[in-house]
């Protein structure tokens, strides 16, 4: 079903260089730093769920389509904020993407989904309206094979790496007991605090109560407060953490006196929180969350510049991460000084940056990321995790920050289904890009096969500091 050069170029001579390039790399083992896979389904190895939960409803990029061309969330089975019970089962649901399937022509989301069926899912026949139960029926079929167990696919899908997502406040019973189990898979944790960072999010007091109950520190001033969250950090890392991450509205950071840090905590602790205030607040906390990587080796991930949410309608009626989040223009040069006068230039730190807003790679992120020593370039996410994305991305970075500034593919996958799909397509754009570099005579054929190799496994091993 699918086509064994797609994605690469159309001219023999460079498609030829891109098939071979693509099969140096194809069965390299997958390292997914970062992604927001269950890890209850490998703690328990249990079967994964409904087809059409792994890969209609939890995935942001499927309903974001959908929901643009009329289909109601309720009816892709998104409960609603309340918690009330989902209206469609499976089938009805995938029923539905089947019958507008075709609204992912040309998308990111169709390759994956096809590579996912085809390749994961053995599914012998495309999907269309006319299709939708049998594909159904055969697919539900193998998730029901003990082969297909969660287990089983991350070991047949060679992952050798494995980070979930989980909040500063989150008891990592699941990864603990996952641990415990003596499964040999590697499966961690990464520190994502925005939750008691950022004073603008609901419940923000409460968490840092409970962030105090956790560690049993008193989080009720400002150096208990980072106390606290230096604890966490460290419980993270025991359950073999090897990152954080942010997802803050602006890429803004700042330097504050002392003084000026223990008074501006104590304002954003109180309602109502004046948001200029909470902007500088979650911009220090983005140079404590690096200060803190200096001592206890941990990545710092910013995911920053969407406007999250940009749909009130739909979070106030489904919560968060339902496709409305949204790319803003940002300003790296100015905002990130402050974090990188203090240090930028140690070697020992790691600072990865993903961004929303394409313009900034050219002009801003690859000229910073080919100078300060402590930042990496993130691979391209969310919209533009996509063929085009990611051609565009070297075009604008490579030239003046090189490969070994950027940090490989990271596949931000919501299924574990997915995670093949997603590292086939860029392995076959990173092949035709480089095929594209060695035809034009710019790259021996023997330097893009080792930069293939980093770019598949390599580069993100290094920097997100898989290796024990
Ligand atoms: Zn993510």
């Amino acid at each position: 079903m699918l086509h064994a050069d797609r994605l690469f170029p159309a001219d023999p001579v460079t498609r030829d260089v891109a098939r071979s390039l693509y099969e140096e790399t194809r069965s390299l083992p997958l390292v997914s730093p970062h992604g927001h896979c269950d890890p209850g389904a490998l703690a328990d190895d249990a079967a994964l769920g409904d087809l059409a939960l792994e890969l209609v409803t939890r995935d942001h990029y499927v309903l974001r389509m959908l929901y643009s061309q009329g289909t109601r969330l309720e009816a892709l089975g998104v409960r609603g904020a309340g918690g009330s019970p989902p209206e469609s089962d499976g089938r009805e649901v995938w029923r539905l993407l089947a019958e507008h399937y075709h609204l992912f022509r040309g998308t990111p989301t169709k390759l994956w989904l096809d590579h996912t069926l085809s390749e994961v899912l053995g599914v012998g026949l495309p999907l269309s309206a006319k299709s939708a139960d049998d594909v159904y029926d055969e697919a539900m079929a193998r998730l029901a094979e003990p082969d297909f167990r969660a287990r089983a696919l991350y070991e047949r899908f060679g992952i050798e790496f494995l980070a979930t997502t989980d909040a500063a406040t989150d008891d990592l019973a699941i990864h603990t007991r996952l641990h415990a189990s003596g499964w040999p898979g590697r499966v961690v944790p990464t520190f994502r605090p925005d939750d008691v960072i950022d004073p603008e999010r609901p419940g923000f007091v409460r968490r840092l109560a409970r962030l105090g109950a956790l560690t049993d520190v008193d989080t009720s001033g400002w150096p208990g407060y980072l106390d606290a969250l230096r604890a966490r950090r460290l419980d993270f890392k025991a359950a073999g953490a090897t990152a954080t991450d942010h997802g803050h509205p602006k890429p803004a950071t700042a330097d504050l006196s002392d003084s000026e840090k223990e008074r501006l905590f104590a304002r954003v602790t109180q309602y109502p929180v004046d948001p200029d205030d909470a902007e500088l607040f979650r911009a220090q906390m983005l140079t404590e969350m690096a200060a803190m990587s200096m001592d206890d080796g941990l990545v710092l991930q910013l995911h920053v510049g969407a406007w999250r949410d940009h749909n009130p309608l739909v979070s106030a009626r489904f919560g968060p991460d339902m496709g409305a989040d949204m790319p803003k223009r940002s300003d790296y040069v100015g905002s990130l000084k402050p974090l990188l006068d203090r240090f930028g230039n140690e070697a020992g730190l790691i600072v990865v940056v993903y961004t929303l807003d394409e313009t900034t790679y050219s002009r801003e992120l690859a000229p910073m990321a080919g100078h300060y020593p402590a930042l990496r370039l993130g691979p391209p996410w969310w919209f533009y995790d996509s063929p085009e994305g990611m051609r565009r991305f070297y075009q604008q970075v490579i030239e003046t920050a090189g490969f070994a500034n950027t940090v490989g593919f990271v596949d931000d996958a919501r299924s574990l289904l997915t995670i093949p799909a997603r590292h086939d397509v860029a392995r076959r754009v990173n092949a035709a890009f480089l095929a594209g570099l060695v035809t034009e005579h710019r790259m021996e054929e023997e330097e893009a096969v080792e930069v293939a190799h980093d770019l598949a496994y390599h580069l993100a091993r290094r920097a997100f500091r898989t290796t024990k």
